[in-house]
């Protein structure tokens, strides 16, 4: 007779585990089996839980949280970007060059070599310093290769390959919206502005699924180091779709094979992307698209799971290109960049509504955020659907009727306080004083009873670290040490709430994740110091040193002065 072993895989103890269960708020010790939580409680009472298999870690008293959940974060678009070229740190466009020499001769001859991240402003070994690179520069790396390297905004610098495959020669116009440089000849110099990075952007290939694994691997990496164990990967196409199910497909066969002990190092959740993106298609694609899946948000299990629709309203701030009701600081008159009018907007969120999908609907302007929630509210009216979880993301200046109406048909702010914290005082810049005091105003859309979900938007900003955009919630300061709307601030135990049960609620795994409790999913993160007990200004300061995904640990820092004893 085979009998199941009954004792736990691993029990964690000697630790000050935050649960954010309401009846043991703070235990020592939690015994986990199969990738879910047995138990949690004093040592004593787990300790003797334990068999002669179960793998026992003494935490040494440190902090333990749940496992983050990044409600709003391009995981793949990250791996993608830590496939390419890194180029931030270049000092010169000869260093640049330097760099795709190495990369094209890993790479086989007619494929693409791209870059990202180069910046003017840093090239102090250029000569003269700030020069641009052009493609004269990168032509003595290769001339096997087409080769883009993308500036961290707004320009591409290409080579002679690229613009030969893209028909660029000096009697090329430039294209509307752009601008193709030139040098004092007037021979195209491989910079390529604005509307004219498409005349070369166009030809690069979609990925194939041995690059997109490859990103999807390097994505979950990346956010496993920063204590991420779930994402919600927002406005994914359809060959995305296919990728992340293939690589946990793949897992669950390396998992029945001993090879690995989960399927993926991050819980996915995954939003399709529906209107407001690509022009070239029409309602009618979307709409039946939608409607021949015939399946809703929620399909899916623990690692791999449908989230809502993703649609786009209006644009952003700090490039004014959102749907405000007063013009830009600076500007005489307001822009008009919604993508969807009122009508329209009404009509694809019934359609989801029948459906039974949820929408996530990018939206930063003041205007814009009233004619969407108008617009949810409307619907919620007319087509009653108790078990929605629609939410506005982004979300940065809702009006007292927005709060009133999201707190009614629970729709959920998705906010990112990492661009609060990474963008400086550009929101005064952009909107002034008055306006920036209503900026994600997080202390509000609690206080209303808004769920409130705080996200990354990675690779939007510098860093998916979730404990920047934590202290950015309690303290309301950026990267210049500014406050930014102060009374908006939130406690610690709110913003943890914000960064883990919040976005278990948006994609219906409330009785999954979020907190430590019997039953529930065993991810979690031990962190080199305490969050509830360290001064405000050290929270921005906290790292993970261990990462559990189902029970397994997916990441360890390596043992250094400040961590000694971790095992
Ligand atoms: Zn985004």
């Amino acid at each position: 007779m085979r009998i199941l072993d009954l004792a736990p895989d691993l029990i964690l103890h000697n630790a000050v585990i935050y649960t954010q269960s309401a009846h043991a708020p703070v235990v020592q010790a939690v015994a986990i089996k199969e990738g879910r939580i047995l138990a949690t409680g004093a040592d004593a009472a787990i300790l003797p839980l334990a068999s002669s298999a179960t793998q026992v870690l003494d935490l040494g008293g440190r902090a333990v949280l749940p496992g983050i959940f990044d409600s709003h974060n391009h995981l793949l678009q990250v791996g993608v970007k830590l496939t390419r070229i890194r180029l931030d740190e270049c000092r010169s466009p000869a260093e640049m060059m330097e760099l795709v020499r190495q990369r094209a001769a890993e790479t086989p001859p007619g494929h693409w070599i791209v870059g990202e991240g180069w910046n003017e402003g840093n090239f102090a070994e250029a000569d003269p310093p700030g020069r641009l690179p052009t493609r004269w520069d990168i032509d003595p790396a290769t001339d096997q290769h087409p080769v883009i390297l993308m500036r961290f905004f707004n320009t591409d610098v290409v080579n002679s390959v690229a613009l030969r495959l893209a028909g660029v020669t000096r009697g090329t116009p430039n294209p509307p919206g752009g601008e193709i440089g030139r040098d004092a000849a007037g021979e195209p110099n491989g910079l390529l502005r604005a509307a004219a990075k498409l005349l070369v952007r166009n030809l690069l290939p979609r990925p194939t699924l041995d690059e997109l694994r490859t990103a999807i691997q390097l994505g979950c990496q990346e956010m496993n180091r920063h204590g991420i164990t779930s994402v919600l990967d927002p406005g994914l196409y359809p060959y995305e779709l296919a990728a992340y199910q293939a690589v946990v497909a793949e897992g669950r066969v390396a998992m029945s094979e001993g090879r690995s002990a989960v399927p993926i190092s991050v819980r996915l959740n995954v939003m399709p992307s529906w209107h407001g993106f690509r022009e070239e298609e029409t309602e009618a694609e979307l709409e039946a698209r939608a409607r021949s899946l015939g399946v809703a948000s929620g399909l899916g299990d623990e690692w791999l799971r449908l989230g809502g629709l993703k649609m786009a309203i209006d644009g952003g701030t700090s490039s004014h290109t959102a749907l405000m009701y007063a013009p830009f600081e600076g500007e005489t008159h307001v822009g008009d960049f919604n993508r969807l009018d009122p009508q329209t907007l009404r009509r694809h969120f019934r359609t989801a509504q029948e459906l039974r999908w949820d929408v996530g609907i990018h939206t930063c302007g003041d205007r814009a955020m009233d004619m969407v929630v108008d617009a949810f509210a409307d619907v919620a009216r007319s087509t009653p659907w108790s078990d929605a979880r629609h939410n506005v993301i982004h979300a940065y200046f809702p009006s007292d009727r927005a709060l009133a109406q999201m707190a009614e048909h629970r729709i959920a702010a998705v906010i990112q306080p990492t661009f609060l914290y990474w963008e400086g005082d550009l929101i005064f810049r952009d909107v002034g004083e008055r306006r920036a005091a209503n900026y994600k105003p997080a202390r509000k859309y609690l206080d209303h009873g808004v769920v409130l979900c705080a996200t990354s938007d990675i690779p939007s900003t510098v860093s998916p670290d979730p404990f920047v955009g934590m202290y950015a919630l309690v303290t309301r300061k950026n990267n210049l040490g500014h406050y930014v709307a102060p009374d908006q601030a939130i406690t610690r135990s709110e913003a943890l709430h914000a960064c883990t049960v919040a976005g278990a609620w948006l994609t219906r795994e409330e009785a999954l994740k979020g907190t430590l409790e019997a039953g529930r999913l065993a991810d979690l993160i031990v962190i080199d110091r305490d969050y509830f007990t360290v001064p405000d200004e050290q929270l921005k300061e906290i790292g993970v040193l261990m990462t559990v995904v189902g029970g397994q640990i997916v990441f360890k820092r390596q043992t250094d002065a400040r961590s000694p004893d971790m095992p």
